[in-house]
């Protein structure tokens, strides 16, 4: 275990000493028990928009059931997708960006309560592995690299995380588990797990808040703000990688990356985002 590893176990072992993860509902703060998946009452988990219903083809926003709107392979897209292309191959999301998901982001990102962006890295496992067989019938090919949306240093400074990186971490956790519960005892199983990649991709430009910002606006503000180590490129080069964020909204960030993977070398790049949803009505990006 390197010096990094163990630092940041014992780091996530007394945050979890101060801030016990399974008792108070993380969005309510009402008493729960140990058991419950997500940190969340049973009150908060039905009010939560869990996206399952029709979705964005492209970007994996929510779409109502009576929209109508496909793009011209015939897939079901969303207005922001159909009047812009994305760097990214294909998008999938877990939940509709709503009062309740902005209430827990706000904590995440604001009230020091890391241990929840690990929940949420549960909740992406869980999301995925539902979706992972729908990937395979589209052909998306087996994920080689997962890789989290990097923050500016100054916030990683005040947070002391990257929730991108705390989800990535578990969603991993939680796949490594799954398969070594599946193929316990057989030598020959061979692992499908993603490697979780977190220095190739970095942020060059120290960006600002992005929320004031228009579509336009943040794409300008966005481009170059990522870069590819070069001495990691090899990481990078003909991989097809999963990019991990937080909250999707006009997709200028994951853009970005995507961009600047792909002329790194990726082969392609996919999204996973915990929350997503329309353009103005959302902070952050
Ligand atoms: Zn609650
Ligand atoms: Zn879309």
């Amino acid at each position: 275990m390197g010096s990094g590893d163990l630092l940041r176990r014992v780091s996530e072992e007394i945050t979890e000493a101060v801030f016990p993860s399974n008792i108070y509902c993380a969005v309510c703060g009402s008493l729960i028990d140990r058991s419950r998946p997500y940190a969340l009452c049973d009150k908060c988990v039905t009010q939560m928009h869990w996206i399952t219903g029709n979705t964005c083809g492209i970007c994996g926003k929510a779409l109502p059931n009576t929209y109508r709107g496909f793009d011209s392979k015939g897939r079901q897209v969303c207005y922001d997708c159909m009047s812009r292309s994305h760097y990214f191959t294909r998008g999938w999301s877990c939940m509709s960006y709503g009062l309740h998901e902005r209430e827990m982001m706000m904590d995440i990102k604001y009230s020091g309560k890391g241990y929840l962006a690990r929940k949420m890295g549960d909740v992406m496992f869980d999301r995925m592995e539902v979706l992972i067989e729908e990937a395979r019938e589209c052909g998306v090919r087996p994920f080689d690299v997962v890789i989290p949306v990097p923050v500016n240093r100054k916030r990683l400074v005040r947070r002391g995380y990257n929730q991108s990186e705390v989800m990535a971490r578990q969603f991993i956790r939680r796949w490594s588990a799954a398969e070594r519960a599946e193929g316990a005892g057989r030598p020959d199983c061979i692992s499908t797990v993603p490697r979780l990649e977190t220095k190739a991709l970095v942020r060059q430009k120290e960006t600002v808040m992005l929320r004031s910002l228009n579509p336009e606006e943040r794409r300008l503000t966005l481009q170059d703000a990522f870069a590819v180590n070069p001495s990691l490129r090899h990481r990078i080069e003909g991989r097809n990688i999963l990019l991990v964020d937080d909250i999707y909204t006009t997709g200028a960030t994951a853009d970005s990356c995507s961009r600047t993977l792909l002329e790194a070398g990726a082969s392609e790049v996919y999204l996973l985002t915990l929350c997503s949803g329309g353009n103005r009505k959302l902070k952050g990006d």
